[in-house]
């Protein structure tokens, strides 16, 4: 097995805020994983606030002893692994998995999808989202939104219901909302959620802090649209506490661990009869398709990284009518990578 790694700057379209942060470009780092004459990609997104750089990636890759792969693998039994080498670092164990998952399609000679038992024809539209910003800045980022059949939009500040009124003024699509833990008052923030369903909103996510158990599940008991816990939700050990405190979850890879904890993640939620949000953090089209096979098993999906960077170094996943479409090439079906990005 051959390792080949890059760190790579992902710049982002617009700046991007939300209640908490504003930034303009993402640290990633790249992996490349040959075997048998295959190779599997794949990606960790380091956004800042989840605590992870190119040297603790670094650091956690020279941890893992390559040679006691297997193929085809035993997902578990590898994601353990990882995870007994060191507590946390969930983007860079996500690359791994991504790429392991890519390479063992490749060696299988079936997609992704296929591997999980999703059904491309079940793909939901993905979400386009806007950062939190002026009403003028607003409209110009609602032009690059065009083609999307739903628009996700970060509220969380004092101008939630400015925003909304902006984004009905140009599109009455319907939306979704990422609170990102900015609301802190439950009576304010149900009445706010009663004027958010008018005005066409589908779900919130993350309404209240993470840590308010409580009044999340105050929230959720009287809402008329499904709560989704994200920055409370971690990884799948945090799911069955999230139980009639939301009505769902967001899921992300760069959290999960990648595709196989996600794929367990999504199995125990619809178990626990809670909905299923697949997200992402700015990413290239390797973490956006590993997403995007595991789509067809959840319930909405906001995949929108490779729409909100400018430098992704592969071939733009194929996009249509709001979705993606999935090719039945072996693994992530990833195309067109930039000439000499590993070297
Ligand atoms: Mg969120």
């Amino acid at each position: 097995m051959k390792i080949s790694c890059k760190a790579f700057e992902l710049e982002l379209k617009h700046p991007f805020s939300i209640a908490k942060f504003t930034r303009t470009s993402t640290p990633l780092f790249l992996l490349k994983i040959e075997h048998e004459g295959m190779v599997g990609y794949g990606e960790a997104s380091m956004v800042p606030y989840m605590g992870e750089s190119y040297e603790t990636a670094n650091a956690f890759l020279k941890k893992v002893d390559w040679n006691r792969f297997r193929f085809p693998l035993d997902f578990a039994t590898v994601m353990a692994y990882l995870d007994d080498l060191a507590p946390g670092n969930p983007a860079i164990k996500a690359a791994i998995d991504i790429a392991l998952n890519d390479l063992n399609g490749k060696l299988l000679n079936k997609p992704c999808y296929e591997v999980y038992g999703a059904d491309p024809a079940k793909m939901p539209v993905t979400s386009f989202t806007v950062g939190i910003d002026t009403p003028a800045v607003l409209r110009k980022k609602l032009e690059d939104a065009k083609g999307f059949k739903v628009i996700k939009v970060k509220l969380g500040r004092e101008n939630d219901q400015e925003i909304i009124e902006t984004i009905r003024s140009v599109t009455d699509v319907p939306l979704y909302v990422d609170a990102n833990q900015g609301w802190s008052d439950r009576i304010k923030a149900i009445d706010l959620i009663y004027w958010l369903h008018n005005q066409g909103v589908v779900l919130i996510e993350q309404p209240m802090d993470k840590n308010d158990l409580e009044g999340n599940a105050w929230l959720t008991e009287r809402s008329p649209i499904p709560l989704l816990a994200d920055e409370a939700m971690q990884r799948l050990k945090d799911l069955d506490g999230l139980r009639g405190a939301y009505h769902g979850i967001n899921i992300k890879l760069m959290k999960s661990t990648g595709m196989y904890e996600g794929h367990q993640t999504i199995l125990r939620a619809q178990k626990l009869g809670m909905k299923v949000l697949i997200g992402c953090m700015s990413e290239t089209s390797i973490a956006t398709l590993a997403g995007a096979h595991l789509a067809p098993l959840c319930n909405w999906a906001d995949l929108d990284g490779p729409f909100l960077t400018v430098n992704n170094p592969f071939e733009q996943p194929e996009f249509k009518d709001g979705k993606y479409i999935l090719n039945d090439l072996p693994g992530l079906g990833l195309k067109g990578m930039k000439e000499n990005l590993f070297d």
